[in-house]
């Protein structure tokens, strides 16, 4: 079996690390296109060197577009390598501008297309996430669930059952796998004077924080009214943001540029508390045991706030934002299991090697 990897932004080269190291244990041949979508060096190829990611055999350098320049070229630069490479199965991650196209470009060649973290939904339309998120799962062949949430959606929408499997999150396997490695390997709590326990660590990268100006004013503000020490690790396009609208950023908020994966999993394995609008950030906080404030009106982990884990705060709110931060001591963190058992990659690889033999099955 010959697997195409499409994959451009920073949680994907995560998502891909758990499948590819799976993959090579099955002795399956991966080939991985490189989009381009994130592409400074503390976005990239950090990842790559330190979750031992096979290189890119392909790096398409399409990035810093609009979403439909983006996609477009991704889509003709990924035709033309699949009709070169004619795989078995492509393999997408998420829901970004690379994960779209790949599915685009695989589908209409008749490779099958495999889509991992499928049936996630915020059911806001106004996310660009989500309209890749929902355009994608119905192109796919085969759609990875992490949860049986994510797998109702799919339902819910028609998606036959035969096409899903339920098969828990890769980044749970990600957490297991690296978050030893991380206190081994990280130094960055004592290069940045933080004691384990005292300080917040926060993320902000999503278009509907970052670029408004008003919304991104409130959050620093309501960071800077907590008065605790936060730790904010800024997304190249946070920093852009901020840069243009001139936001100042009180003394009590520590700036630093994104930090590779085992110093991120040290930072979020000994926070008090973290806030952020990323995914993936919300999840590992749950994973090591983090209380999490979500400046998002809506979350597709909605597990984790029923649970008490998460809380969603307006960020819009400086108040409600400094409340949040605050107030440690009111989340429920009820016990809970909804992302499998830490064995996702070994389960996609099974599927796919067990299914992409039998093409008949994907009634094509
Ligand atoms: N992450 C990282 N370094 C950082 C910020 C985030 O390694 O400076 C990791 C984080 O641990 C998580 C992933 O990047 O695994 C989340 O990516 P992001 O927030 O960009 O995307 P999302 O999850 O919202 O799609």
């Amino acid at each position: 079996m010959k697997v195409t990897t499409v994959i451009g932004a920073r949680p994907q080269f995560i998502k891909a690390a758990v499948v590819s190291r799976a993959l090579a244990a099955q002795g399956i041949s991966e080939t991985i296109i490189h989009t381009g979508q994130h592409f400074d060096a503390n976005m990239s190829e950090i990842f790559f060197d330190e979750l031992e990611i096979p290189q890119p055999g392909h790096n398409l350098g399409i990035g810093g577009g609009s979403h439909g320049q983006n996609t477009g070229r991704m889509i003709e630069a990924i035709e033309a390598l699949l009709i070169d490479h004619r795989p078995d199965v492509v393999l997408i991650y998420g829901d970004t501008d690379s994960t779209l196209a790949g599915a685009l470009a695989a589908v209409k060649l008749h490779v099958p297309v495999a889509h991992i973290e499928a049936g996630l939904r915020s059911f806001n339309r106004r996310m660009p996430e989500e309209i890749n998120r929902i355009l994608t799962d119905h192109a796919a062949d085969l759609l990875f669930a992490p949860t049986e949430a994510a797998v109702s959606h799919l339902a819910a929408e028609g998606i036959p059952d035969a096409r899903v499997h339920l098969v828990g999150d890769v980044m749970y396997d990600a957490a297991l796998f690296y978050g030893a490695k991380a206190e081994d390997k990280s130094s960055i709590l004592e290069q940045q004077n933080l004691k384990r326990g005292e300080y917040v660590l926060a993320t902000v990268h999503r278009a509907e924080n970052t670029d408004d100006r008003e919304r991104l004013t409130a959050i620093i503000d309501g960071f800077a009214e907590s008065n605790r020490t936060i730790i904010l690790p800024l997304h190249p396009r946070t920093k852009s943001r901020l840069a243009n609208f001139g936001i100042s950023v009180a003394n009590n908020i520590l700036l630093i540029d994104p930090v590779g994966y085992l110093d991120m999993v040290m930072l979020e394995k000994n926070a008090a508390l973290i806030a952020t609008d990323s995914g993936g950030v919300q999840k590992e906080a749950f994973f090591y045991g983090v209380p999490c404030v979500t400046l998002r009106d809506e979350t597709e982990w909605t597990e984790l706030v029923e649970a008490g884990w998460n809380k969603l705060v307006n960020a819009s709110d400086p108040a409600q934002i400094e409340g949040g931060l605050v107030d440690v001591d009111s989340f429920a963190r009820n016990v809970i299991k909804p992302y499998g058992n830490g064995s996702a990659g070994k389960e996609i690889t099974l599927v796919l090697s067990s299914t992409i033999n039998d093409r008949q099955k994907f009634g094509s």
